[in-house]
């Protein structure tokens, strides 16, 4: 595969933390086929029920997929503002050089998040606890929700 960003540069496999990625010695950007951005993920925070949702604010890449050359999609990683491209087709994920250690530094500050609620569970439960307390009059929201379900 060539390089996203390097005309005439190929990916050459490396071992990153036990996941074998496609990497450019150019630009030190790497590929990761779909499934292998979770399991440097994991390689941090294993349960992917207290990840959150991945894909956030999508909008066209500019650079195209190495594996069928489609153009590629850019989205802000976990609601964060570290973007990464990946292919709509499943293909994969292009990390720039240093993005692939600012994926596992998110993943060890949601780990911190999470502790400081003790769960994703709690987290939600607090976070429905300040609608209800915020909003509590009949005009709030939900006033409106229970407007709704009369
Ligand atoms: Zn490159
Ligand atoms: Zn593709």
């Amino acid at each position: 595969m060539e390089c996203p960003r390097c005309k005439g540069h190929h990916l050459m496999v490396k071992d990153h933390m036990g996941i074998e990625v496609d990497a450019c010695r150019n630009c030190q950007g790497m590929w990761l086929d779909y499934h292998e951005l979770d399991e440097l993920e994991d390689r941090v925070l294993a349960d992917d029920s207290v990840k959150g949702s991945m894909v956030y604010a999508e909008r066209a890449s500019v650079i195209s997929c190495p594996k069928c050359a489609k153009r590629m999609t850019t989205f802000n990683y976990r609601a964060y503002d570290l973007p990464i491209d990946f292919c709509v087709d499943g293909h994969g994920f292009w990390l720039d050089a240093g993005e692939e250690k600012r994926v596992l530094d998110l993943m060890k500050k949601r780990i911190k998040d999470l502790k400081r609620v003790h769960s994703a569970e709690s987290e939600w439960a607090g976070f429905l606890k300040g609608l209800a307390s915020g909003k509590s009059t009949s005009g709030g929201l939900m006033g409106k929700i229970k407007g709704l379900l009369e």
